[in-house]
C-alpha cells in the first residue's frame, strides 16, 4: 500500500487563484491544478492508495469551513482515497472545543504551519494546542524548517522544534520535510532519534522552477541520496512517512525516487505506506470488506 502523507488540495472555485499565488511566492512549479480531481488522477497514475490532505488555516475564522469540508471528505475516503486532516490556527482561543469536535467526528489529525500562521512553534499557543491534540489522541503534523515562500523566517526552525519537543512531548507528531526544510544538517544534529515521525515531502527531488521565474537548482538543493539514506537509517525507517507536498512535486516521480533511494525492499514498504497505515489506523487494502466496515 502506498500512502502519501502530505498533499494539498483547494476547493474548485479557489484552486486557480491559490495555486497561482503560491507558485509566484515560491517560484516553484505546480504539477497539478490543485483540485481533488487532479490529485485522484495523479494517485491513480502513481499507484497511491491514499493521500492525506493537509489544509492550512491562515486566518482563525477559516477553521470552521475548512474543518466542515474535511469531515465531509472523510465520509468518502474508502472510495476516493482522500483522507483529510483538520486545520487549526494558534489564535483559535476555543482550540479545546475545536479539537474535541474534530476528534469526535473521526478526523485523525491536524495540520499546523507556523510560517503561514505567523507564530513560532515553541509559542505557548502552539504548545497548548499540541498538548490538547495529544490528549485527544490526534496526530499533529507541522511544517518543519524554512518555507520556500518566506526565506529566512524561523517560526519553525529546528531549535524551536527542539524546544517544543522538550516542553510538550507529543505522542503522534509528524515533522514535515524530513524534519526541517533546508536545514537538514541541524535536523541530523538535534532531531533524529527523537519520538517523532518525519515526512519526505519536498526533500529528495530538485525543485522545479515555475515557468518564467528565475530559480536555480543551486538555490535550495535537495537532500542528496546519501544524506537521505543516512537520515532514514539513523532515525529509523519505521518513523519515516512518504509525502510529496503534491501539487508541488509529482507523486509518480517521488514514488520512483524512494524506489531508487537505496532503501531495501522492507524499508521501502514501511516508508511508502506501512508506517502511515499504522499511524492512521488503516489495515488491509481500501477495497477489502473488513476494512470497509470500520471507520478509517
Ligand atoms: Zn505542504
Amino acid at each position: 500500500m502506498i500512502i502519501d502523507f502530505h498533499t494539498h488540495t483547494f476547493p474548485e472555485n479557489l484552486a486557480g487563484r491559490a495555486i497561482g499565488k503560491l507558485a509566484a511566492s515560491s517560484r516553484a512549479r505546480n504539477y497539478l491544478a490543485g483540485t481533488a480531481g487532479a490529485l485522484r488522477a495523479s494517485m491513480k497514475e502513481a499507484g497511491v492508495d491514499f493521500s492525506v490532505l493537509l489544509p492550512v488555516v491562515t486566518r482563525p475564522r477559516q477553521q470552521e469551513d475548512i474543518n466542515r469540508a474535511a469531515i465531509e471528505t472523510n465520509q468518502y475516503s474508502r472510495e476516493t482515497g482522500l483522507i483529510s486532516f483538520g486545520g487549526i490556527h494558534p489564535e483559535n482561543e476555543d482550540y479545546r472545543e475545536i479539537l474535541h469536535f474534530l476528534s469526535e467526528n473521526g478526523v485523525k489529525g491536524i495540520k499546523i504551519h507556523p510560517v503561514f500562521q505567523r507564530a513560532a512553534i515553541d509559542d505557548i499557543r502552539y504548545l497548548r494546542l499540541i498538548e490538547c491534540a495529544s490528549e485527544n489522541d490526534m496526530i499533529v503534523i507541522t511544517h518543519g524548517g524554512y518555507d520556500i515562500g518566506f526565506p529566512g523566517e524561523d517560526f519553525s526552525s529546528v531549535r524551536r522544534i527542539e524546544r517544543m519537543l522538550d516542553t510538550v512531548k507529543p505522542r503522534k507528531l509528524v515533522l514535515a520535510h524530513m524534519g526541517g526544510w533546508d536545514c537538514w544538517e541541524e535536523v541530523e544534529e538535534r532531531i533524529l532519534g527523537r519520538d517523532v515521525w518525519l515526512d519526505t515531502a519536498f526533500s529528495l527531488l530538485p525543485i522545479e522552477p515555475a515557468p518564467g521565474t528565475a530559480r536555480t537548482p543551486q538555490e535550495n538543493p535537495p537532500l542528496s541520496r546519501e544524506q537521505f539514506l543516512r537520515m532514514v537509517r539513523c532515525h529509523g525507517a519505521d518513523r519515516i512517512l512518504f509525502g510529496t507536498d503534491s501539487p508541488w512535486s509529482g507523486q509518480r516521480q517521488m514514488v520512483a525516487a524512494i524506489r531508487d533511494s537505496g532503501l531495501d525492499a522492507k524499508e521501502q514498504e514501511a516508508v511508502l505506506g506501512g508506517n502511515a497505515a499504522g499511524l492512521l489506523g488503516i489495515d488491509g487494502h481500501k477495497d477489502c470488506r473488513k476494512a470497509q466496515s470500520r471507520p478509517i
